[in-house]
């Protein structure tokens, strides 16, 4: 096979120009032919599990950089090299259209993740507390899972996912926010991004639609597979609630309830 290029880094990547967009999945090599954008990849799937569930820290990982704070309202923002710099090219792009786009949250590691987990799940038992409302636990869990990831499955571990501009799906659905909706829609494929949780009208199972979180293809796409492949429910752990996530399903259901737009899986058996 003619390799045109290849990007070391925690697995090994090797592009062939090709026409399509899924990914042929060979369980007993492990190894997998990704076909983005009319790109097919080669990947050898190493990605570790303590990768893909978020353990690491981003700030001293050789293949994520700072974002710089034009581009973020933040400090201390990271992600993996190539999405930024696919980032940045959209984000020039989008300017000869008037359209503004930020990064709200970009990587986020487990231990970011068990923050924003615990911290709802505590302010919820509050509210139980006074009577406010009535939740049993794997209710509280569900409650919290319209909109976060449990710990270890969330796709802003790895580096390649982003929340651009409003946290609320309002914010795009008129004025300027409709515009920016309406500018990634078009254009946001041919940077390599996707939006993996569109309407749940077309039977995409997980988290509620979010207009604002943005994926980079070239990179998810394997690691969404890899993560398939390797992560279990039973894995997670280290977080209150973390006893459902068989029950809720979270990785088929959730980490694999993504928009068609952002992954179509075939496999090879
Ligand atoms: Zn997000």
């Amino acid at each position: 096979m003619m390799m045109r290029q290849c990007l070391l880094g925690l697995f090994l990547v090797c592009f062939q120009p090709r026409s399509g967009s899924f990914i042929s999945l060979n369980s007993r090599t492990d190894v997998v032919e990704l076909q983005t954008a009319g790109i097919t990849a080669l990947i050898a799937d190493t990605t570790s599990v303590a990768y893909l569930t978020g353990h690491f820290n981003p700030a001293q990982h050789p293949d994520f950089v700072r974002i710089d704070r034009e581009y973020c309202s933040r400090e201390n923002a990271f992600l993996r090299r190539e999405a930024y710099i696919a980032f940045k090219n959209m984000v020039v792009e989008a300017k000869k259209s008037g359209i503004r786009l930020t990064i709200l949250s970009a990587t986020r590691n487990f231990s970011d993740q068990k923050k924003i987990w615990s911290n709802k799940w505590v302010a919820l038992k509050q509210k139980e507390m006074k009577g406010v409302i009535r939740m049993s636990n794997i209710e509280r869990a569900r409650y919290i899972l319209r909109f976060s990831s449990m710990p270890g499955t969330s796709r802003h571990h790895w580096g390649t996912d982003i929340d651009l501009n409003s946290l609320k799906n309002v914010y795009f659905l008129s004025g300027e926010g409709k515009k920016v909706y309406q500018w990634l829609q078009v254009n946001a494929t041919k940077f390599g991004f996707c939006q993996p949780y569109t309407s749940k009208a077309t039977g995409r199972t997980g988290y509620e639609e979010e207009k604002w979180h943005w994926s980079y293809r070239p990179l998810s796409d394997g690691f969404t597979l890899a993560a398939g492949n390797k992560l279990k429910d039973e894995m997670l752990k280290d977080f209150p609630g973390s006893e459902f996530a068989s029950e809720i399903k979270m990785i088929k259901l959730y980490m694999l309830g993504i928009s068609s737009d952002c992954l179509q899986l075939t496999e090879n058996k």
